[in-house]
This record gives structure tokens, C-alpha cells and sequence, in this order.
């Protein structure tokens, strides 16, 4: 597997960005839902590389961090091995599934797509990629913490994921065509909660040795 080229999204162009609901069995409970992993996609539009300011999305007064482990896919396929899951990991970065809660809560009660609570401009922040070759120690032991104006709000490991990087991508090329390129935000520990307009949440993980802000603002 090449290095990633690119420092923002691991490649010249991202693709597809796919993220993991319920993957962390703490998080799964603190929502009321089942610990039963689930996906859904934010549009390309949504990355922010590098973090910065995030305007609120409109309709929206509650809007959540949740830190993520990010992965980036390096090959193309479908209905992967194991194996083959393994080889086409790319890279690894920070990133934070900024999330319309209010919004989310109304279309899960109406049964209607998550998309505005998920996809809005900035919702997608992310830190530059480490090469999954070059990664500092097992991906298991990755921490990964989160704080808003300088109060902690999330902290966990890697390990405590229900899908594990490989698991994740062989489950995704089942449901889809996965492409070098792709990014797929893996879940969010338990923790979350509101980031008011002027506040910064900050994430950051020791091993990776990286951080990640961004700032809201009022529309
Ligand atoms: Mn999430």
C-alpha cells in the first residue's frame, strides 16, 4: 500500500464518506439504542481538513461533537476477505462527526434520513492521515479524547470499538462498491454532547500525536 499522498485526505480527491453509528457499546447505550453497528454517509462537502469554524446548520440549536478514528481506504472492490480488508487500509487520522441532535431526533421519530442532521458544511472535520504502515503502536491501543473550552468530554481507546478496521471494511464492501479515496468514520465513544456557538471542541489522541479544533458560530 502506498503512503497516503495527500495530508488531508489521504488521496487526491475524497470519495465516498461513510460513518459508523453505534460502534462503541457505551455510546450505543447513552443514545437508547441497540449495540448493533450501523452506517450512513455524509456528503465530501462535509470535510473540513484541518478543523476550523463551523457554522450551525440551519433549523438546528443543539448541535454535538462526537471524536472519531477515521480510516482511509487505498483500493477499490467489493465483498472483501479479511485479507483483502487489511491491504486496503491506507491510513488513520482524528476526525469529529459534528451532529444536528435536534434534527436527528425528529427524523428518527418521523423514520426519515439522517441527512441534514449528518451532512451540513464543516460537519465532517479532520485531521491530516498517518500511514496505517507508519502507525506509532497497534491500532487497538489508538486513544482517542475530546474537550470543549478546556473541559473533557470523551476519552477512549480504540480497542473498545465493536468493529475493529478490518471488520468494518469487510462489512461496508458487502453493502458497497468501497474506492481508493473513501473515508469512513468509524464511531463515537460515549460522552457526547452540545458544543454552543463560540465554543471549541478540541480532539486529540497521544499516540497518534495528533489535534484537531474546531470553533462554532451562530448563522
Ligand atoms: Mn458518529
Amino acid at each position: 500500500m502506498n503512503p497516503p499522498s495527500n495530508p488531508s485526505t489521504g488521496h487526491g480527491r475524497p470519495g465516498t464518506v461513510y460513518a459508523l453509528g453505534r460502534n462503541y457499546a457505551k455510546h450505543a447505550a447513552e443514545m437508547g439504542a441497540p449495540a448493533e453497528p450501523v452506517v450512513f454517509i455524509k456528503p465530501a462537502s462535509a470535510l473540513l481538513p484541518g478543523g476550523g469554524r463551523v457554522r450551525m446548520p440551519e433549523g438546528s440549536h443543539e448541535v454535538h461533537h462526537e471524536v472519531e478514528l477515521v480510516l482511509s481506504v487505498g483500493a477499490g472492490g467489493e465483498d472483501w476477505s479479511a485479507d483483502e480488508a487489511r491491504d486496503a487500509l491506507a491510513g488513520v487520522a482524528l476526525g469529529i462527526d459534528l451532529t444536528a441532535r435536534d434534527l436527528q431526533s425528529v427524523a428518527k421519530k418521523k423514520g426519515t434520513p439522517w441527512a441534514r442532521a449528518k451532512g451540513f458544511p464543516g460537519s465532517a472535520p479532520i485531521s491530516a492521515f498517518i500511514a496505517w504502515d507508519a502507525l506509532p503502536c497497534p491500532f487497538a491501543e489508538i486513544d482517542l479524547a475530546l474537550e470543549v473550552d478546556g473541559e473533557p468530554r470523551q476519552r477512549s481507546r480504540a480497542e473498545n470499538m465493536l468493529l475493529d478496521p478490518v471488520a468494518t471494511l469487510v462489512q461496508l464492501s458487502r453493502w458497497f462498491r468501497l474506492e481508493a479515496g473513501d473515508l469512513v468514520f468509524t464511531g463515537t465513544p460515549e460522552g457526547v454532547g452540545p458544543i454552543e456557538p463560540g465554543q471549541t471542541a478540541r480532539a486529540s489522541s497521544e499516540a497518534l500525536g495528533i489535534e484537531l479544533a474546531v470553533t462554532l458560530f451562530e448563522r
